[in-house]
């Protein structure tokens, strides 16, 4: 039997090992120089504007809702198929979520249904789905803000441009399973500086003279270096991840479809989803990949979807129902070995319905 392939692992070499320990004998411990590094770099990645660090993906959707005014009345517009800390950013912002089905090929939210709404959006969360293109230029011509969700897209690029970029203000996440971590860790990137200068505020509770509620969603600088030491080699863990992801493309057999990337080499795969025709043979292929010793999983599972949290009827979102009962994720991470990456096509050659 062989060894078992997790479906997915950090990447941690010892140069982060190392960006760590440093931070650790420096004694600043909390928000400090290495946070601040972060946020430059960062901001020097995507080209202009400015970046916030902060504790979480989840806590940056909060904060960028909150620095919008998103509160009590307004409306938020969502994909259906997503995941569900953008549903807790918005009760907690005290707005409502509308929600919307997606794309059969690519995942992302529905364009077309967000254009023909006729009642009332305020603003519009758009994820980045596994690393695939959510269109934002149908969304610009609505004339409402749009918070790009870039927790699982940091790496992509839309043309020659990072991800993210389109937008009034986008975020990411460094959680443990994201393409870039910190274990935890969040950012807010915006071009606007009333924006990113409104997050600081909010985060930043102790020692000011107005009192007005804050919170404390900081990051510290054991986190801040070890999401730096990795992001100095986002290159090369994009060139990991398509070069998997192409693997996997050219061993696909005929009786399985994927997620697809239509932006090939510039949109990076968080995940590499394959889809079959119906349930049975999606259970057929996990099996497959189990007795190989091979974990998969099942992205998002039904009960996960949005719209069955909030009991809406599932009728009204085919593509993300049909989506979550007929797909699999199969391992996706840099550190796979060739021969690792190997065993996975060769399961896949060899899969027969
Ligand atoms: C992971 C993720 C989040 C939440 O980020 P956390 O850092 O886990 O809070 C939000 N949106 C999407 C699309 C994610 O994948």
């Amino acid at each position: 039997m062989h060894p078992s392939i997790p479906h997915n692992s950090p990447w941690i070499t010892s140069a982060d090992v190392n960006a760590v320990s440093k931070v650790l004998e420096s004694n600043w411990l909390a928000t400090g120089p290495k946070t601040n590094e972060l946020e430059n770099v960062f901001a020097n990645y995507m080209g202009e504007g400015q970046a916030v660090a902060v504790s979480s993906g989840s806590a940056a959707l909060f904060l960028a809702l909150n620095a919008l005014k998103i509160g009590q009345g307004h409306k938020v517009a969502l994909p259906t198929y997503a995941c569900s800390a953008l549903l807790n950013a918005v009760y907690m912002s005290r707005a409502e979520p509308i929600l919307f089905d997606c794309k059969e090929d690519n995942f992302t939210i529905c364009t077309d249904s967000l254009t023909n709404y006729s009642g009332k959006l305020d603003v519009i969360i758009a994820v980045h789905t596994y690393g695939a293109y959510a269109d934002i230029t149908p969304l610009k011509k609505l004339n409402i803000s749009i918070i790009e969700d870039c927790c699982q897209s940091l790496g992509s690029h839309v043309g020659t441009e990072p991800i993210g970029i389109e937008s009034d203000c986008s975020v990411f996440s460094f959680y443990a399973t994201k393409n870039i971590t910190g274990g935890y860790g969040g950012l807010v990137w915006s071009k606007t500086q009333h924006i990113t200068n409104t997050i600081r505020n909010y985060i930043n509770f102790d020692c000011c003279e107005r009192y007005i509620p804050r919170f404390n969603f900081s990051i510290g600088d054991m986190q801040s270096a070890l999401i730096l030491s990795q992001l100095q080699r986002l290159e090369t863990i994009r060139d990991r991840r398509i070069h998997i992801a192409n693997c996997y493309d050219e061993a696909l057999p005929s009786c399985l479809s994927k997620q697809i990337f239509p932006n090939k080499n510039s949109e990076m795969p968080y995940r590499y989803v394959v889809k079959a025709k119906n349930e049975k043979q999606i259970e057929k292929l996990k099996s497959h990949m189990q007795t190989l010793n091979i974990n998969c999983i099942i992205p998002l599972e039904t009960y996960e979807l949005l719209h069955r949290y909030l009991g809406k009827d599932p009728n009204m979102f085919p593509n993300a129902e049909h989506i979550a009962k007929t797909t699999l994720s199969l391992p996706l991470f840099p550190k796979l070995t060739d021969n690792e990456i190997a065993r996975v096509c060769n399961a896949l050659k060899t899969f027969r319905l």
